[in-house]
């Protein structure tokens, strides 16, 4: 009998996994569908040699030093501040949208005094920001959404951004300085040996069992445990008894090429052309030398693997609804972004991990042994 199932080996069921272990000593099985631990953090070197992620780009940045001294004690990290340039009207130019912008887009040479007012002389007044369309065009006016923005997010969502909550662009800000990095967090670093090294470490723990290739649904009445944390699709755990939650996808391809580099960041973003979203190159990440270089096109699809909850009100509603039954089951944690239906950076989840554990240790006191037949599955 284990004390805890946890369903998912990404960050939200790693962390707790080796909170639980290292903490409670309590006995955790730890189970996965897929064939690795690191969910879609997951990476691996590939048959160049050329340190890859499966699952698309993966740049850490966080604001909280807590969180950054809690996976410290897994990894050592490598500086990085992230770089993206979108290929616009034929050009390659930063993004956030930035000084140094508009004037290569528009062969410029405006101060940021005179770009504040470049923008605010094409801003649109919008009564109430309610989409992402809304909250483009009351910044930096039609044009600049058409050629940075709409393309972009009709290719990423499948639907058009006057379709879409305001959220799905509030991550993306303008700035009128040169500044070229990505995020504006305190921390950006990547881990120095890669995720799945730093899961690896996290999850080395005589307490944790791990079982890839197990999906909960096939074993859930077979494992005996006393407590359940889930970190799976919510919907599907209720054996999508509501209906089901709208998941974006995307499929991955892989590429190494024979030439060292490809481009002149990580990450360059197609929003006028190309059926794929962007492509990654991934030895600017890691620092990797090797004669070749490997790069990944993204391209947004419906069917695969759920990796961007759809942000509409029904969708919201819809999990609202399926977090009600979530409430009724006592003894399992939903914690994570399937099973919140958020999209969620990494740091955010190892936050909701680590609350989640002080929620377990001041809920269930250690010692406690909840009888066996507290076994926690959906009705
Ligand atoms: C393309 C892409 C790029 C991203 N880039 C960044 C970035 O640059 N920076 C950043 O901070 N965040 C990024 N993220 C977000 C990041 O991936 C998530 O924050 C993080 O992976 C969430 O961890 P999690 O444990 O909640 O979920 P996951 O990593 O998805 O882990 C959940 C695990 O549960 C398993 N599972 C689900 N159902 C079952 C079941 N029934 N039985 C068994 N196992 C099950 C899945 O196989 C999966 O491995 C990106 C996400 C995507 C999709």
């Amino acid at each position: 009998m284990f004390d805890w199932l946890i369903v998912g080996a990404g960050f939200a069921g790693s962390v707790l996994a080796e909170r639980i272990a290292s903490q409670r000593s309590e006995s955790v099985l730890l189970i996965d569908r897929r064939s690795h631990i690191g969910g879609n953090a997951y990476d691996c070197y590939n048959e160049a040699g050329i340190l890859i992620h499966r699952y698309g780009p993966h740049i850490f940045h966080t604001n909280a030093q807590s969180i950054v001294d809690y996976l410290s004690q897994f990894t050592s990290w490598r500086p990085y501040e992230h770089r993206v340039l979108a290929f616009v009207d034929g050009k390659l130019l930063p993004i956030p949208i930035n000084l140094d912008t508009i004037n290569h887009l528009y062969g410029l040479e405006l101060s940021p005094a005179e770009l504040e007012e470049f923008f605010a002389s094409r801003r649109e007044t919008v009564g109430e920001i309610r989409t992402a369309e809304d909250v483009v065009v009351s910044t930096v006016g039609r044009e600049l959404y058409e050629k940075f923005f709409r393309g972009y997010t009709r290719k990423q969502w499948g639907v058009d951004p006057s379709q879409l909550s305001k959220s799905v662009t509030a991550r993306v800000p303008t700035r009128t300085n040169r500044d070229d990095r990505y995020f504006g967090d305190s921390f950006q670093q990547m881990p120095a040996g890669g995720y799945t090294r730093m899961f690896e470490r996290m999850l080395d723990h005589p307490n944790v069992k791990i079982m890839l290739q197990t999906d909960y649904r096939e074993v859930r009445e077979r494992i005996p445990f006393r407590r359940l944390i889930y970190t799976g699709p919510i919907d599907e755990f209720f054996d999508w008894k509501l209906g089901r939650l709208p998941y974006r996808s995307l499929r991955f391809e892989h590429v190494t090429l024979e030439c060292e580099q490809f481009q002149p960041v990580a990450v360059v973003n197609y929003p006028q052309t190309e059926a794929y979203t962007r492509i990654t190159e991934y030895k600017h990440l890691t620092g990797q030398r090797n004669i070749r270089t490997s790069l990944t096109y993204e391209y947004p699809t419906d069917i695969g693997d759920p990796y961007y909850p759809v942000p509409r009100p029904k969708n919201e509603a819809l999990y609202k609804q399926y977090e009600a039954l979530a409430d009724n089951c006592p003894d399992v944690w939903f914690v994570g972004r399937l099973a919140t239906y958020r999209y969620y950076n990494m740091d955010q989840v190892v936050g909701q991990a680590l609350a989640t554990f002080a929620r377990i240790q001041k809920t269930i006191p250690a010692s406690d042994r909840a009888p066996q037949s507290a076994l926690a599955m959906p009705v």
